[in-house]
């Protein structure tokens, strides 16, 4: 199968500072990879680049074969490739549902201004829109708080909406950078759960950067290790865990 995803010799330099080092690796359609290693080694501006928030300084990378390093996030998004939980916008004023359409609308080629004016063909788009969006808030255990505004959520529901505003755009790759940051056991369990339910019941491609080891051995199907902005090591849980490379990494840091 052909990857839905290749990250070609991508470099990024910030001034001195080579925060990506001729990186390459192929993602499969459905895939759950994670990219470990430790602070600093570079897995967010990687991510970055892969997302349009940041551009290559040499190297590029492609979705289905077409180039997408470069262009704007906005683009990226509606190609199908989304980041998400780390600067996704919640309008606090907004229900958890119309947080989720809004986001629909926003990132489609459906027009915002026409979903606010009620336009037939917004209207029609909504209403063909309206049963994902329940069904997305219902998968990520919102149901019974859809109606409340996003200003009266904790932030574990905080959380949890900002997956269905990522989701709700319809991506085909997402992009997940610490998305268990701050939970606890139970937590992110369920969240493991449900990366791997988006992976089985709709075909997403999840790529995800993570510190809780146990957490990434038990959802990945691949890993990729960096180091001081180098991809060191590239296999199986298993083989990563093996790995002299990725155990030196690790300990030294
Ligand atoms: P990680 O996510 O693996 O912890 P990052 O990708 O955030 O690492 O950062 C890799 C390196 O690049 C770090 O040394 C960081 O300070 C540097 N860096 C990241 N973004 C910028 C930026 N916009 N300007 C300058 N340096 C940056
Ligand atoms: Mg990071």
């Amino acid at each position: 199968m052909s990857p839905i995803l290749e990250i070609r010799n991508v470099t990024k330099k910030f001034g001195g500072l080579t925060a990506n080092n001729d990186i390459s690796f192929d993602v499969a359609p459905g895939e759950i990879l994670s990219v470990i290693g430790p602070n600093g080694a570079g897995k967010s501006t990687l991510f970055k680049q892969i997302a349009g928030f940041e551009k290559p300084t040499t190297g590029e990378v492609r979705f289905k074969g077409e180039r997408i390093s470069g262009l704007a996030p906005h683009r990226v998004a509606r190609l199908g490739v989304v980041r998400t939980f780390q600067e996704t916008t919640i309008f606090r004023s907004m229900t958890v549902r119309e947080n989720v359409i809004v986001s629909h609308h926003l990132r489609s080629r459906a027009s915002l201004l026409g979903y606010f004016l009620g336009t037939a063909t917004a209207r029609a788009d909504e209403a063909e829109f309206a049963r994902s969006a329940d069904e997305i808030i219902d998968f990520l255990g919102l149901g019974a708080i859809r109606d409340e505004l996003a200003s009266n959520l904790p932030q574990g529901h905080l959380r949890a909406l900002g997956m269905a505003i990522g989701l709700a755009t319809q991506p085909q790759v997402i992009l997940l950078d610490e998305p268990f940051a701050g939970m606890n056991h139970d937590e992110t369990m369920r969240m493991v759960a449900l990366v791997r339910r988006l992976r089985d019941e709709r075909g997403v491609t999840v790529l995800l950067v993570e510190h809780d080891m146990p957490a990434v051995m038990k959802i990945s199907d691949r890993i990729v290790c960096i180091n001081f902005g180098e991809k060191i090591a590239e296999g199986s849980p298993a083989e990563i865990q093996a790995n002299p490379r990725v155990i030196e990494a690790y300990l030294g840091s």
